[in-house]
């Protein structure tokens, strides 16, 4: 038999079945295709990386996705919409607040715990024929000539070797393929760290989302189900170390003494969990017949969420390729789809680089001039109506760049 009608051959072989992994798996069910989706951790669990205690800001536009996905309704229950965004700069006096109804939307975006996404993403993916689930698996070679990619991967105390003509790296900041190929990134640290937790206000949170610019970092206050917050507040390693150690009660108040009291007095707050942060870019988003997406091609602050969003317009350009030229009886990991691919992505990649770096560097500092700057820039930001729309827009990812070229799945349709 030729190889490429053995059981372990595939279309493609998806390295990573973390938020982005698992999405292009689900984007691509109904295309007829072959797929091995390569998880490390167990699903489930509490030690899987990727769907954790964090919450994901999901834009309107990833909704647009995820609804011409059919994915939506099985999300939505789990998702708390964000109807006003109101940032403002502690101690100072600029404030702006970006609101659904100028924006004329049913939601600027939506707040999910990662932990439901990836129950989800995998209650879709368990219907699928035509996806075959390696878990918990680890990649371990990779090798790729004019034709093929082959990888060996370790499932248990077993190797297996699994062929396509496509392989996508979506194994996160420290991926494997990316070392396995000599593919480098550069890294901006930060020097901050994300204390992420959970809260419950004493007043109601109005599907308010707060994002304050202090001069440790931004603090922001997500809406969640149930009347809770999100909350990722942004420290020095020092700071954040000490309130990670501190008791429930000292916590809160730390906290409140922190945002104040919009939200009332806070009552309760769940597990603390802390992300070192970087902005870190693969020098390369493709390589041969490896495409590579989401954190492990790009991961950026969380202070304005748009790490996943950014990943998922990856993968509806890339679905959109791959099932275009599937249909047309082409090979879908031919390098000129990829490069095409890369592209493509390019603008939109380094708009949200330029975005979140930019807020972070200005809103994160105590130098008086800088400090009146952005404090007259969200006056600004306030007061002129084009502006405010273009932040609104930015944040709701339907700035998509790609020199104007709006995917089907953004467009509201299928694939
Ligand atoms: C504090 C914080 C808050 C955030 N908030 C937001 C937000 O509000 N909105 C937003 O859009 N984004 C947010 N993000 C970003 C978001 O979490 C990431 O964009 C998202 O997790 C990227 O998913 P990923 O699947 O690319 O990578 P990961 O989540 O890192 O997943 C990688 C997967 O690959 C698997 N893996 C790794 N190596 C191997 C291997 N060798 N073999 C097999 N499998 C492997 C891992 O087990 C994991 O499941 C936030 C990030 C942080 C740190």
């Amino acid at each position: 038999m030729p190889d490429n009608q053995t059981d372990n051959h595939f279309d493609l072989i998806i390295i990573g079945g973390g938020l982005a992994g698992a999405s292009l798996a689900c984007a691509l069910k109904h295309a007829s295709l072959k797929i091995a989706v390569v998880e490390a951790y167990p699903l489930n669990t509490d030690s899987q990386p990727s769907y954790d205690d964090r919450t994901v800001a999901l834009s309107y536009g990833s909704r647009c996705i995820f609804d011409s996905m059919g994915l939506w309704p099985l999300l939505e229950p789990y998702a708390e919409a964000i109807e006003t965004i109101h940032i403002s700069d502690r101690g100072h006096f600029g404030v702006t607040r970006l609101t659904k109804q100028q924006e004329e939307v049913e939601a600027l975006g939506y707040v999910l715990e990662n932990r439901n996404i990836g129950q989800q993403l995998y209650a879709d993916l368990e219907t699928a024929e035509d996806i075959s689930l390696f878990c918990p698996a680890v990649l371990s070679t990779l090798k790729q000539d004019a034709k093929r990619v082959s990888v060996e991967v370790s499932v248990g105390a077993q190797a297996q070797t699994l062929t396509a003509s496509l392989l996508v790296a979506a194994d996160g900041n420290n991926s494997k393929v990316m070392k396995l190929m000599a593919i480098g990134s550069s890294q901006k640290d930060y020097r901050q760290v994300a204390l992420i937790t959970n809260i419950t206000p004493g007043k109601k949170h109005d599907n308010v989302a707060y994002e304050r610019f202090t001069d440790t970092g931004p603090l922001a206050f997500l809406p969640m189900k149930e009347n809770r917050c999100s909350v990722v507040w942004t420290l020095t390693a020092q700071q954040a170390e000490y309130l990670y150690a501190l008791d429930e009660t000292d916590f809160l108040q730390q906290l409140q003494q922190r945002f104040g009291y919009r939200l009332g007095q806070f009552k309760k707050v769940g597990v603390r969990q802390l992300y070192p942060l970087f902005l870190q870019s693969a020098t390369q988003m493709v390589h041969g017949r490896v495409a590579i997406l989401g954190n492990a091609a790009h991961s950026v602050h969380p202070v304005a969420g748009q790490g996943f969003n950014l990943a998922l317009r990856d993968i509806a350009l890339l679905s959109e390729l791959i099932v275009d030229n599937s249909r047309a009886g082409k090979d879908i990991g031919a390098p000129s789809l990829l490069q095409n691919y890369a592209s493509l992505r390019e603008d939109d990649i380094k708009r949200v680089y330029r975005f979140t770096d930019a807020l972070v560097t200005t809103f994160s500092n105590n130098i008086k001039a800088v400090a009146h700057l952005r404090s007259l820039s969200l006056l600004l930001v306030d007061v002129l109506p084009d502006l405010k729309h273009r932040l609104a827009i930015q944040s709701m990812g339907l700035n998509t760049g790609s020199g104007h070229y709006m995917t089907r799945l953004n467009r509201g349709m299928p694939l």
